[in-house]
């Protein structure tokens, strides 16, 4: 059996999300993504002083889990994100390991208070499970605005940027997924 990517509905989440990921994931890695079933509500990650989720323990409980076999992980969830020392997240991963997160809390316009836009919260899904599995593949912040690896800290940020990586982000991560791959291959 091959090593497998898998997405992770972390409580109630849009199919159309979820597929939009998998599609993603797979698109960038020409890798086999299944989505697997729920995992029920992170509110072990709650923050009762925050009212947000801890995107640490969230990772932490993902690896934890996840199915033998797991190349990469992503829990996808409607819940909000943060980290300690921000006020916020869209999305966290373990740099170079299994395990990722994203949020479509903040990514749906109606956060907003904007018009609801089921694309536009695919389009920003798919860059955030894009960003994240980069981070996964060891991939640091990209100085380049327009690519997928630039830090995203407001909805502009995200929706500048497009869909992809730049050259050398592109690079690096074809060369860190083949590098995956071969090692994978030859583990006896
Ligand atoms: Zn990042
Ligand atoms: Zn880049």
């Amino acid at each position: 059996m091959p090593e497998q990517i898998y997405v992770c509905p972390l409580g109630s989440v849009d199919e159309a999300i979820l597929d939009g990921v998998a599609q993603r994931l797979s698109e960038s890695t020409k890798m086999t993504v299944s989505i697997l079933p729920p995992m029920g509500d992170p509110s072990y990650a709650y923050d009762r002083k925050r009212g947000q989720y801890n995107s640490k323990k969230i990772l932490k409980r993902l690896g934890a889990c996840c199915p033998r076999g797991t190349f990469k992980i992503m829990g996808v969830t409607v819940v909000d994100l943060y980290v300690p020392i921000l006020t916020f997240v869209f999305g966290a991963a373990q740099m170079s390991g299994r395990c990722a997160v994203i949020s479509t809390r903040r990514l749906d316009p109606l956060f907003y208070q904007e018009t609801k836009d089921r694309l536009l919260v695919l389009e920003r899904v798919k860059k955030t499970a894009l960003h994240e599995l980069g981070h996964g593949m060891g991939l640091v912040h990209c100085r380049d605005r327009r690519c997928v690896m630039f830090s995203s800290t407001r909805i502009e940020d995200t929706d500048f940027k497009r869909s992809e990586f730049c050259y050398t982000c592109r690079e690096l991560f074809r060369w860190q997924l083949e590098k995956a791959q071969y090692l994978a291959k030859t583990k006896v």
